[in-house]
């Protein structure tokens, strides 16, 4: 967008934020006839939401049954109906706009540890049992072996609910729906400061002001302060990704049969898929510090080679990073401020890419006075990770540390 902000602008409501939390927020809204300014400090895509893995998976970060332990079986089944309601909300926004991003059917966990096995079957039946849903099947060792060509695995769960894309396409596709729906999006425009002025909301960036009736911040991994210790709800978590050259399609077959997306059952995730043109794909390690890694591409590496050796002799042509919220519970943190004109929806746990692409049809529903399906995340409690961030990283790390210890031992 070639827009520049005036020094005054008036609309019904500012988004802040260029991900799809914020897009589609922004889309939702004038859908509804509000008229909407976008603000984003960079470019449309920068943030996570044009970097990620691609995983579009149904569900949230946790199973059922733990979400069932923290909130209650009836809480549990409505927030599994609205992850369900996720993906498809995003698959009929890709058939209807015709947005090519390579849409893949199949999301496969693969077990690496053996206990993983007991755990998957358990899954299986509890979610038919409880939640009349038939779309989880257990691969078993040898199955595992021939649809990934690795020997790190014991057991497998797929899930046919669940898709792969290239979430940059999809979010382009979603950003020319804003010109269609007349947005005014302002790129390179950095949220500054946000400020209650009686019935209004005053939205700076540096001298100019936008006056909204309500603000929407989509900000998640890169929201930093301005929501004062809002931030403190959850972790900001870099994590890393990188891209092979074009394998073909016969290679890529022979490493995963049946083009699914993977994601392996470490606390600190292995995932990857193949692109539409049959890069691989491969996301793994994380880094707590608020600096990003220099040399994020051999530490990827590394991990990819464990898991594929025979991709040696294979170009590494891209490699980049991203930043992620992440919750103590993994669930999302929706909320609101200054009497209900400011809305929030960040810390996805790295189960953003259906959740935060609904999260803005949900704000619409809630700034047009429907409350209840805003209201099933925003009444969800979470915890402060204690201290500023000069603290609170290291209790992170030191944490994470264990859990890696765990991932090396068991
Ligand atoms: C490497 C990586 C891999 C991932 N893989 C997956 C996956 O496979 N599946 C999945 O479901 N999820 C995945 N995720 C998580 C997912 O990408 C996010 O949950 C989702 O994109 C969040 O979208 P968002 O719009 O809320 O935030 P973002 O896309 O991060 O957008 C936030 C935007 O806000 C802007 N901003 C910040 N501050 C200001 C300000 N003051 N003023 C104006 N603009 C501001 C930033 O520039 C940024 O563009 C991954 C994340 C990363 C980093």
């Amino acid at each position: 967008s070639n827009e520049t902000l005036d020094d005054y602008t008036n609309v019904d409501v500012c988004v802040i934020g260029g991900g799809f939390t914020g897009v589609s927020s922004a889309i939702n809204l004038s859908k509804k006839g509000y008229s909407v300014a976008l603000c984003e400090a960079r470019q449309i895509g920068w943030g996570a939401s044009g970097r990620n893995g691609g995983q579009l998976g149904i569900g949230m970060r946790k199973d059922q049954n733990t979400i069932e332990t923290t909130l209650g079986f009836d809480h549990a089944r409505e927030l599994w109906n609205l992850g369900l309601e996720s993906v498809t909300e995003c698959i009929n926004l890709i058939k209807e706009n015709n947005i090519a991003c390579g849409l893949q059917k199949g999301l496969l966990d693969a077990g690496y540890f053996a206990k993983d096995k007991e755990d998957f079957l358990f899954k299986i039946e509890h979610m038919q049992k409880n939640y009349n849903f038939e779309g989880y099947e257990f691969i078993n060792q040898k199955q595992i072996k021939e649809e990934i060509n690795c020997k790190l695995y014991s057991s497998g769960l797929l899930n046919n609910f669940s898709y792969h894309l290239n979430p940059l396409k999809f979010l382009i596709g979603l950003a020319r729906l804003l010109i269609k729906y007349k947005v005014k999006v302002y790129e390179n425009t950095p949220v500054t400061n946000i400020v209650e002025a009686g019935d209004n909301v005053k939205i700076y960036s540096n001298k100019k002001i936008i006056k909204a009736n309500k603000v929407v911040v989509g900000c998640n991994g890169y929201l930093d302060k301005l929501l004062g210790k809002i931030n403190n709800n959850f972790m900001p978590i870099n994590n890393y990704m990188i891209a092979t050259e074009p394998l073909g399609e016969k290679t890529a077959g022979d490493i995963i049969k049946n083009n699914y997306a993977i994601c392996d059952t470490r606390f600190i995730i292995d995932y990857y898929r193949f692109s539409e043109d049959w890069r691989m794909i491969f996301g793994g390690g994380e880094t707590y510090s608020s600096k990003f890694l220099n040399n994020s591409k051999n530490f990827v590496l590394n991990r990819m080679y464990k898991v594929f050796p025979m991709l040696k002799g294979y170009k590494i042509e891209y490699s980049w990073g991203g930043t992620l919220a992440v919750t103590v519970n993994r669930l999302p943190d929706f909320g609101t401020l200054m009497n209900n004109k400011l809305l929030y929806a960040q810390g996805y746990s790295g189960h953003g890419l259906s959740l935060s692409t609904f999260a803005g049809k949900l704000i619409a529903e809630k700034i047009d006075g429907f409350n209840e399906r805003f209201d099933l995340f925003s009444k969800i409690n979470h915890l402060s990770i204690p201290g500023g961030s000069l603290v609170r990283r290291p209790i992170y790390s030191t944490a994470i540390f264990y859990y890696k210890l765990r991932d090396l031992l068991f």
